[in-house]
């Protein structure tokens, strides 16, 4: 039987103090027999707990379990981590997208092994001092690896709780945020309660809302928790929470030159990127953003950043999306006799490989988009 939490009456409880007991048993009871089997639930391990949480950021579960696989065969413990070269970390994470977060871990595992002797930290301001460790973070890894009496709230936990209380408006107004922070501090079983509770309660509490508290379909029918949901019982579950307001899609075309050789090599480069954080410092092709596709302005770009003037064909065009950007890559040919050495130019770090070969280098898939297009058009 879990200890009940103290009851805190006032604006913020979500569920009645005398339910709560009942209310947490339920829920961990339901999460005991329908949690999904996902690798990091077989481990409490703080690095891999700490991974998969870097990773499931902004990404769906499918396509996080292979890298997370591959990732952990490179890189089994922090100090392999901190040990690795960038461009190794950088390839590793190549396809999963939002490459700060992989630059990011890298740079806290330094930090963890300079400062915390290889551990992943237990007090939640270190782990927050850490690079790309925000609360959430650090109340996952912390309640799971450890079990510190941190409550996470994340988009499913934070819808789960608003249907719960019913809570209308826009979920993500910072003092709506904080409420809802405070209501699932609120529902978290008591610290007396056995080291796992606090990992598992968070983890039952984001599986109900991936798995049947969905924003489009709560299934409310097998909910664990009907009985004290607000929203159900008002019949208003799929009207919360309130849709955000998204930002209106930017439409740029990004003009880049495959740049080639004789001997079929290209030009990589690599520099803080130009481009709304599309390449995030990977390797990436010389390009320009524009309303449309731009051959003269790229022209003039290469002559003044590389010194070469050479005539530039258009490539297949194609289609790239990330977040609200709505991206039209235009690539052009460009044949050059000779290409710039490789090492650093005034534009950042310059790279030669063949053209075929650039997959080995940690390259963003819009790049890797554009080198297809110049490759189709060859073969
Ligand atoms: Fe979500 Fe329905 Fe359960 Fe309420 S009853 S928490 S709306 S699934």
């Amino acid at each position: 039987m879990l200890a009940p939490m103290r009851a805190v009456r006032g604006k913020n409880e979500i569920i009645a103090a005398e339910d709560l007991p009942e209310f947490q048993t339920k829920l961990l009871g339901w999460f005991a027999k329908a949690k999904r089997d996902l690798d990091w639930r077989h481990t409490r391990d703080a690095y891999r707990v700490w991974i998969s949480e870097i990773m499931l950021q902004q990404t769906r579960v499918a396509a996080v379990l292979p890298y997370y696989r591959r990732f952990l065969a490179r890189f089994p413990a922090t100090d392999a981590l901190a040990r690795a070269r960038p461009d190794a970390v950088l390839r590793s994470w190549a396809g999963l997208g939002y490459y700060s977060r992989a630059r990011n871990l890298h740079r806290a595992a330094k930090e963890i092994v300079a400062r915390h002797g290889g551990e992943f930290p237990r007090r939640i301001e270190d782990a927050l001092a850490l690079p790309g460790i925000g609360q959430y973070t650090a109340a996952a890894v912390l309640s799971i690896a450890y079990g510190e009496p941190h409550a996470v709230v994340d988009g499913n936990v934070a819808r789960v709780l608003a249907r719960l209380g019913a809570v209308r408006g826009d979920l993500r107004q910072p003092k709506r945020w904080r409420a809802l922070a405070a209501s699932a501090k609120a529902l978290l079983p008591a610290q007396a309660a056995p080291v796992a509770y606090a990992g598992d309660w968070n983890q039952a509490m984001m599986e109900l809302g991936a798995t049947l508290c969905t924003p489009r379909a709560p299934q409310c029918a097998a909910c664990p928790v009907a009985r004290w949901c607000r929203a159900h019982a008002l019949g208003i579950a799929l009207r919360l929470p309130a849709p955000r307001r998204k930002p209106k899609p930017v439409r740029l075309t990004l003009s880049a030159a495959v740049l080639l050789d004789p001997r079929g090599r290209t030009l990589l480069i690599q520099q803080k990127s130009r481009h709304s954080g599309l390449f995030s410092n990977l390797w990436q092709f010389p390009a320009i953003e524009s309303a449309r596709p731009a051959p003269e302005k790229l022209g003039r770009y290469l002559r003044s950043a590389f010194g070469i003037n050479a005539a530039l064909e258009p490539l297949r065009t194609a289609r790239h999306t990330v977040t609200f950007r709505r991206i039209l890559l235009a690539p052009f040919l460009v044949r050059a006799a000779k290409l710039p050495r490789i090492g650093l130019s005034t534009k950042g770090m310059v790279r030669t490989p063949r053209l075929s070969e650039i997959e080995r280098l940690p390259i963003s898939s819009a790049t890797r988009k554009i080198a297809a297009a110049a490759l189709a058009a060859l073969s």
